[in-house]
């Protein structure tokens, strides 16, 4: 029970956090919610997290839990996990763009990851996510070239997009755990501030990893 398996029947019912199936049997009905956290998209299919159905039928009668599985998945389409996300929790990377929306209106942070450009914005307080952080490739909404990476919510909850991969969710777990030390050796390796995005040519920016400006309003130092 590691992966995500096909869902062959639309959900009767849908939120912006989780999506209800109805489950049928002679003289019963059940619904049983799914928190959106545990659903990936890919190629217009729907797929949900084995881990939570799992669950799910463990909480339901046993000719219930038989038809939930039976009539709207199937089991022999899967979708590989990917990088393990589920639970993970980045209150630290919420904070620390909390703390640098003090002094910018949008802050943002890049990062090279595995050759990939990775841009991380703080949404801003009319935006519909108000202060959640999103992560992508900086490319536009409507660009086929976008790439999305994911959502942290304002709890610190981490929801992978569609192109979320395992360095993305590294860099993550890194940046929440320990912020300034992951900016500093970002821009080392970059050799620019993963701020602003300038060429560090100071010989102390170089060693901090960051500009002067930047290093004031995004770290604790
Ligand atoms: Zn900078």
């Amino acid at each position: 029970m590691s992966g995500y398996i096909l869902a062959t029947s639309l959900p009767v019912w849908e939120s912006s956090k989780a999506v209800a199936f109805d489950v049928n049997v002679p003289g019963r009905r059940s619904r049983v919610f799914i928190p959106k956290k545990m659903i990936r998209e890919e190629s217009g299919k729907t797929y949900v997290s084995e881990w939570i159905i799992q669950k799910k039928m463990e909480q339901l009668n046993r000719d219930i839990a038989d038809a939930f599985l039976r009539d709207f998945f199937d089991a022999d389409q899967t979708l590989d996990e990917g990088p393990k996300v589920i639970g993970e929790s980045l209150p630290g990377v919420i904070a620390l763009f909390d703390k640098a929306g003090e002094s910018i209106k949008y802050p943002k942070l890049r990062f090279m990851v595995d050759g990939i450009e990775v841009k991380a914005r703080r949404a801003g307080d009319r935006s519909q996510n108000p202060g959640c952080v999103f992560l992508d490739n900086g490319e536009g909404f409507h660009s086929p070239d976008r790439q999305y990476f994911g959502k942290i919510d304002r709890d610190g909850e981490f929801t992978p997009g569609k192109d979320c991969i395992e360095g993305v969710v590294e860099m993550l777990r890194a940046l929440n755990a320990d912020p300034d030390g992951t900016l500093r050796d970002h821009g080392k390796a970059s050799g620019a501030c993963s701020a602003c995005g300038r060429e560090l040519t100071e010989r102390k920016s170089v060693e901090l990893g960051i500009g002067p400006v930047c290093r004031q309003r995004w770290t604790n130092q």
